[in-house]
């Protein structure tokens, strides 16, 4: 026993002093600086022991040197393989409580450390799974990944659309192609009820942004009778969701040729007309500046303004821009939804760019609701850096 504990101690990397409260705390990232050693050949991305200065076995992670975050944690006690196994089906368990494939057969199965499986991502569209990797360790355990996935749930095919600006530091090139099974160019999905066409190919992120789906529900409650616009529209999700509730009419606004295109397909696709919508391929603060607000509802839902952290000064700039354009212009008695998905404008600050728009534009605006990521991207409580979401009702007196 003693001589095994010395073997994997020997074979472990070794924290330094005062380090492990990282463990205590089952936070899954570990900076460069708070490793002591790492064991001599030990080849990156492997999974291996992570012991305590003084010798106590913490958990098991995978580790890249490259990179300054360095290491990620699988497990925090446990053999990191059957932990591994354990997360997934947690993962899959905790969406059974959410969804029923009748209704919405499309949501993130695995939203990386939300579920305690740091560097992996698996969004579902009907029985196709779309894998995006985001770190060496994680690569190295895509086979097994894939075994597990296959052996756990009736899918048709698995595709990896790994494009991550970080997997470039964990020194990987992106991947795009079919790892398992066969991925069709387009695929249908339903959202409550509602049909989808998507290209997880070809399409924006892995084709279809799950992340809004609670608010497009909100937004069909509202939406009986009254007249809407849906900036940065996409492929029509709040406009179907609006439409279906009895919207009488909406206007959609992206600069893209291609997902207005789509936006119309689903619409039609859901025995809509298209005749009686809008569609407007331009700048949305262009199409702001340019035209009336005579909406009862305007949705913002602008892509991150804010990709990396340097870029926090010009994003504060383009949502107190977007926004006091639509205060000043919106109708009396009008509902915007305003949202911000950039992870480094948290929900205080975003309140405060949204309260110096309201004073720019000399309008009494009040906070009807805030809402944050749908149920299938669960924040980890102990790692909470996946939460970037944020979305306001706003309600203009
Ligand atoms: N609300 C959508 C998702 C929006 S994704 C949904 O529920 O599915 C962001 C969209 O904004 C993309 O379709 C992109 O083409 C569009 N876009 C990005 N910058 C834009 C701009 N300046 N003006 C108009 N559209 C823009």
């Amino acid at each position: 026993m003693c001589s095994q504990t010395l073997r994997i101690q020997m074979n472990g990397v070794m924290l330094k002093s005062g380090k492990e409260s990282i463990f205590h705390l089952r936070h899954h990232w570990i900076f460069s600086g708070a490793v002591a050693s790492y064991p001599k050949g030990y080849q990156d991305g492997s999974l291996i022991p992570v012991f305590s200065s003084n010798n106590q076995l913490l958990g098991y992670g995978y580790f890249n040197r490259k990179s300054g975050l360095c290491g990620r944690i699988i497990s925090f006690g446990e053999d990191p393989y059957l932990q591994l196994e354990r997360s997934l089906l947690q993962a899959i368990e905790m969406r059974k409580r959410f969804f029923n494939d009748e209704e919405t057969d499309a949501y993130r199965l695995v939203n990386g450390e939300g579920d305690s499986l740091p560097g992996l991502i698996i969004d579902k569209y009907g029985p196709y799974l779309v894998l995006q990797i985001g770190t060496l360790g994680m690569e190295k355990l895509k086979s097994r990944i894939i075994d597990l996935l296959t052996r756990l749930l009736p899918i048709k095919g698995i595709y990896e659309k790994s494009t991550a600006p970080s997997r470039k530091e964990e020194g990987l090139e992106n991947n795009e192609e079919i790892l398992w099974g066969d991925l069709p160019d387009e695929v249908i999905i339903k959202e409550d009820t509602l049909s989808f066409e998507l290209s997880v190919k070809t399409g924006q992120k892995t084709g279809f942004f799950l992340d809004q789906r609670e608010m497009r529900r909100w937004i069909g409650k509202l939406a009986c009778g009254k007249r809407l616009l849906n900036c940065f529209s996409y492929s029509g999700g709040f406009t179907l969701h609006a439409l279906k509730q009895g919207a009488l009419k909406v206007d959609s606004v992206d600069i893209s040729a291609e997902a207005l295109a789509l936006s119309r397909r689903n619409i039609a696709l859901n025995g809509f007309s298209t005749e009686a919508q809008g569609f407007f391929q331009m700048d949305v603060f262009k199409f702001l500046r340019e035209n009336p607000l005579d909406y009862e509802i305007v949705i913002l839902d602008p892509p991150a303004f804010a990709k990396k952290k340097r870029d926090i000064e010009s994003a504060c700039r383009g949502y107190r821009d977007i926004n006091s354009i639509a205060f000043k212009k919106m109708l009396p008695g009008s509902l915007l939804l305003t949202c911000s998905c950039s992870y480094h404008i948290d929900e205080a600050l975003f309140q405060k760019l949204l309260f110096q728009s309201a004073h720019d534009a000399n309008r009494q605006i009040r906070i009807v609701s805030k809402h944050r990521l749908s149920a299938d991207h669960p924040i980890n409580l102990f790692h909470p850096e996946t939460d970037y979401l944020k979305s306001f009702l706003l309600y203009l007196s």
